[in-house]
């Protein structure tokens, strides 16, 4: 979707403020001779900025306001290396709380509802973010936190929660606990907004058949906000992302080259009109591709991306192959007798890569025989054969967080 006149505009109203500033983007717009932009070409010629860069920031150089103006920061996970460092105004805050309870009004969650928050609070966006959205909706906000199962049961029960947000993961794991202790008929849930980790198909029938609940799906990341920048509508998993925020490009990870609708690639977001923490043409990693055509709710001002497959630094190359986990996934949906759960292992076994995949199955089927059929349409569709190993249902791990199912140890 080709840039509009008016997210030009604002872009360049972002822009000239960068310029004068003596941030991170600041430097680099100038560095480029950047005076401005009044064209989609002009657009075209900002350079992108990666987390790394965002980084090299720590800890708060990408400020665009003066510090007495941040009211708040979050900080992305960074499991290695420095954190990166989102500054929020008054405004940003109000805004992404806006965007937010419009992710629950898309997802037809009402005043009336009740909202069981279990992402996890603190320097994250997770939490506060499913937070601050209820509570402009004027839902009732249910702040569990992550962990502690016993508990998030006892409140879903009794407080008659009617929507649960959590990660895939979690989700799972309250579901199979649910059915485990048979306690389905005093659970009021009828809605499910996950967000922040990627779920397959499988694993979404398979909490939408045990819960019986609307599932949706939200978009955004920490650098960008946080969660709520977008959100499926009743239609299908399209995700609308909010045009009036955002503006979102899909690219080739390779060459950089913007990709046309419809085409698979990298999502790029630009901030419209964030103050704290502007974003240039941030490269997010996700992949996914904008969805063409009409969306049937009519909100096409909203563009809608297509359930994010991986990301481009997740790509592993295996005997020359580039393999992303979601295609192992989609392969293992294709089999009834196997569990939404697999885990994915890459080692260095007498000089040649190897991958093997650790899949759950009943003890009701021929594993031997179900061994060769995974092996067998790994290689049909992918090109090479995976050692296939096949364990009792329930042995591989679920978590509450994001569940890790690859493991590379080709270089331990
Ligand atoms: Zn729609």
């Amino acid at each position: 979707m080709q840039i509009s006149d008016a997210q030009l505009q604002q872009v360049n109203t972002q822009v000239q403020r960068l310029i004068s500033s003596d941030n991170f983007y600041g430097r680099r717009l100038r560095e480029a001779g950047i005076t401005g932009v009044s064209s989609v070409e002009d657009f075209l010629a900002l350079p992108f900025s990666e987390k790394q860069d965002l980084r090299d920031a720590y800890p708060l150089g990408l400020s665009a306001v003066t510090e007495s103006e941040i009211v708040r920061i979050h900080s992305s996970s960074g499991t290695t290396g420095t954190p990166v460092i989102i500054p929020y105004t008054q405004k940003d805050v109000e805004d992404w709380a806006i965007q937010f309870a419009r992710c629950y009004e898309y997802a037809g969650v009402t005043p009336e509802d009740r909202v069981q928050i279990t992402p996890g609070y603190g320097l994250w966006t997770a939490g506060i973010g499913f937070q601050a959205g209820c509570e402009r909706l004027g839902a009732m906000a249910i702040p569990m936190g992550p962990g502690n199962t016993e508990k998030q049961l006892q409140f879903m029960i009794d407080m008659k929660a009617t929507v649960l947000t959590a990660t895939a993961s979690y989700a799972l794991l309250l579901a199979e606990e649910i059915e485990r202790r048979g306690i389905k008929d005093q659970i009021h849930l009828r809605k499910l907004i996950t967000g922040s980790e990627r779920s397959g198909e499988k694993i979404r029938q398979r909490i939408i058949d045990s819960l019986g609940v609307e599932y949706y799906d939200i978009y955004g990341l920490t650098e960008v906000y946080g969660p709520g920048i977008g959100i499926n509508c009743a239609h299908g998993h399209g995700m609308h992302v909010w045009s009036d925020y955002v503006y979102l490009e899909i690219i080739d990870p390779v060459t950089g080259e913007v990709l046309p609708d419809g085409e698979p690639g990298e999502i790029v977001l630009t901030t419209l009109v964030k103050e704290g923490a502007p974003l240039i043409r941030f490269r997010t990693h996700d992949l996914s591709r904008i969805i063409p055509g009409d969306c049937p709710c009519g909100h096409n001002e909203h563009p809608r991306i297509d359930t994010i497959t991986g990301r481009s630094d997740d790509m592993m190359k295996i005997h020359g192959v580039n393999v992303f986990p979601a295609q192992i996934e989609e392969i293992l949906g294709t089999f009834p007798e196997l569990s939404s759960e697999y885990q994915i292992r890459l080692s260095h076994l007498d000089g040649r890569d190897t991958m093997r995949i650790y899949v759950e199955t009943n003890g009701s089927v021929d594993w031997e025989d179900l061994r060769g059929r995974v092996a067998r349409r790994v290689k049909h569709r992918i090109g090479f054969t995976p050692l296939v190993k096949i364990v009792e249902l329930g042995v591989l791990p679920r978590s509450e967080k994001k569940t890790k199912r690859v493991f590379d140890e080709r270089y331990d």
